[in-house]
């Protein structure tokens, strides 16, 4: 399991934007990158996502799937892989919510949430679910 994420202040920049444009919905997307070493993962791309379910009365999430098969061809055969995902919190802190536990399907990705308080983005965070799917870990963000 990674223990850390690195990304460009641009990137955390771009997530940050799409969570204060969602607001008060959840924004939601894919990031792509690379293995630094078998404990550091690199950001290479944020692509932002629709959020099938913001309209929901309940705050969830769930990226497009369009835009994930898309992404998915594009990175084909390339270096580049599908290693996180991110979602915002409005007006809830960065940490994974019971919700996101159950969704947690895919144990390999990431899960940045960001925060959102009244419109303004502040924190984010990084998270793993563990093999047994009980409950998340933290993962380090590096910001170069
Ligand atoms: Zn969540």
């Amino acid at each position: 399991m990674a223990v850390s994420i690195q990304f460009t202040a641009e990137h955390i920049q771009s997530i940050k934007q799409d969570a204060e444009e969602a607001y008060p919905n959840e924004a939601c997307g894919l990031i792509t990158g690379r293995t630094i070493n078998s404990e550091v993962l690199e950001v290479i791309r944020v692509v932002k996502a629709q959020n099938i379910r913001a309209s929901e009365t309940i705050k969830r999430f769930e990226v497009d799937p369009g835009t994930r098969i898309k992404l998915e061809k594009e990175i084909r055969g390339t270096n580049e892989l599908l290693i996180a995902h991110y979602h915002s919190h409005p007006d809830n802190p960065a940490t994974p919510s019971n919700t996101d536990l159950i969704n947690a399907h895919e144990p390999e990705l990431i899960w940045i949430i960001v925060s959102v308080e009244g419109g303004k983005a502040s924190d984010v965070a990084a998270h793993q679910v563990l093999e047994d799917k009980t409950s998340f870990k933290k993962v380090s963000i590096l910001v170069k």
